[in-house]
C-alpha cells in the first residue's frame, strides 16, 4: 500500500493472499503507477491498440513442447512468406487504420540476413507509418547464429533498416530448469536478458512477457519477475509486461490448463512485483473478455490488440477474438475510458 519496493519472499507470502485482497493491492499500485500519467488521466484510461500478429515463416528446428504452430520443412503445410504478401496484410491493416504489426516467426533454417533486411526495407518504404515491432529473442540468437554475426551487429542492422521495437516473446519462464524441460533448444535466460539489454542499449525498447503454468514452480515464477525488474533498473527499456497462462492442446506437453483465479492471482502479483515497468497488459486472448475486464481490477492498464491477425495461441486451442468497438465496450462496462495507443503507450486521437 506504501508503494514500496517488494522483496521475493514477500512475493511468495503475497501469493497466498486471498484473492480480492491480491486484487486491491495490485490496484492500488496500478492507480500510484499512472496517477501521472495522461495528464493525470492515467487512473481512469485503459488502453489498446490496433495492430496484427504476421508470422513470416513456420518453419522452426526448435520443437518447443509447448507449441502448436511450428512445422518441418518436410510438413506439407510449412510456408515461408514473402515481402509482397506480407505488404497485402499490412495494407488491410492499415485499411482499418491499425498502427504495428507483431512480425514473429519460427527458427528458419536457411533464411539468411538478406530475407530479413529487404523484407523490413521493403515494408518501411510501402508503410513507412506501420510500427515494426519485430523478432523476440529467441529468433535474434537464432539470427546470430545462422549468419555468424555478433548480436549487437545483428540488432543495430535490422534497426537500421527500420524495425521499431522488440516484442518480449519467447521469455516463457527465465530459469534454466524450466527451459531445459519445456524447450530445450531454445535461447538460455542469459541470452534472452542480453538481446534485451543489447536492444535497449541500442534505443529500441521492448515488451517482456511471462508463459506459466507448465512445469515451473511459484519460486521460478518469481526469479522470472526478479530477472525482468532486475534489467528494468539497468536500462528502463521495458514498455509493457503481459503474462498468460499455457495452452495445452495440440501440444507435447500435457498438463492442466490454469483457470483465472490463478492468472488473476499471478497478474496482480506481477503488478506488484514490477514496480519500475509502467504498463500490464491484460491477457483475456487465453482468458476471455470477461476476465480481461476483471484484470483491469487486478492490476493491468491495457487490454492488449484488436490483432487482425492470430496464429500462434490459436493453434493451441485458445480462440478469443474481439473487434475494436467491443473492446471498447468491455473497457467502458469496466468503468474506464478506452483510448487507442502507439507501442509506446501514447494516446492516439
Ligand atoms: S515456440 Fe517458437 S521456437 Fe519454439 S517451436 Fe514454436 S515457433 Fe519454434
Amino acid at each position: 500500500m506504501a508503494g514500496e519496493r517488494i522483496s521475493p519472499e514477500e512475493a511468495c507470502d503475497l501469493y497466498s493472499l486471498p484473492l480480492p485482497e491480491l486484487g486491491i493491492l495490485a490496484d492500488v499500485r496500478r492507480r500510484q503507477k499512472k496517477r501521472e500519467a495522461y495528464e493525470g488521466a492515467g487512473e481512469r484510461i485503459v488502453t489498446y491498440i490496433v495492430d496484427r500478429n504476421i508470422n513470416y515463416t513456420n518453419v522452426c528446428n526448435v520443437g518447443c513442447k509447448f507449441c502448436a504452430f511450428y512445422r518441418r520443412k518436410r510438413d506439407p503445410d510449412h510456408y515461408v512468406l514473402s515481402p509482397e504478401k506480407i505488404s497485402e496484410k499490412v495494407a488491410e491493416l492499415e485499411a482499418i487504420g491499425g498502427t504495428q504489426i507483431l512480425l514473429q516467426g519460427g527458427h528458419h533454417p536457411d533464411l539468411g540476413i538478406d530475407y530479413y533486411l529487404e523484407l523490413i526495407h521493403y515494408l518501411k518504404e510501402k508503410h513507412p507509418k506501420i510500427n515494426i515491432h519485430g523478432f523476440s529473442p529467441p529468433e535474434f540468437i537464432h539470427f546470430s547464429q545462422t549468419f555468424q554475426m555478433p548480436l549487437e551487429e545483428v540488432l543495430r542492422r535490422f534497426r537500421d533498416a527500420g524495425l521499431g521495437s522488440v516484442p518480449g516473446g519467447g521469455a516463457e519462464i527465465l530459469v534454466d530448469e524450466v527451459r531445459k524441460r519445456i524447450a530445450a533448444r531454445k535461447c538460455t535466460a542469459d541470452q534472452w536478458l542480453e538481446v534485451m539489454r543489447t536492444a535497449h542499449r541500442l534505443g529500441l525498447r521492448s515488451s517482456a512477457t511471462m508463459m506459466f503454468g507448465h512445469v515451473e514452480s511459484l519460486a521460478d515464477r518469481i526469479e522470472h519477475l526478479r530477472r525482468l525488474r532486475e534489467l528494468q533498473d539497468e536500462t528502463r527499456g521495458f514498455t509493457a509486461f503481459i503474462c498468460w497462462t499455457f495452452q495445452p492442446e495440440n501440444t507435447a506437453l500435457s498438463g492442466r490448463k490454469l483457470g483465472p483465479s490463478e492468472y488473476l492471482r499471478m497478474q496482480a502479483l506481477s503488478r506488484i512485483f514490477l514496480d519500475n515497468v509502467d504498463n500490464i497488459q491484460a491477457s483475456w486472448v487465453t482468458q476471455g473478455p470477461e476476465i480481461g475486464q476483471v484484470a483491469l481490477r487486478f492490476g493491468a492498464n491495457d487490454f492488449g490488440s484488436v490483432m487482425m491477425e492470430e496464429n500462434v495461441v490459436s493453434a493451441a486451442g485458445t480462440t478469443f477474438r474481439m473487434t475494436e468497438k467491443e473492446i471498447e465496450s468491455f473497457i467502458g462496462e469496466a468503468g474506464f475510458e478506452p483510448r487507442r495507443r502507439n507501442n509506446w503507450y501514447e494516446l492516439l486521437s
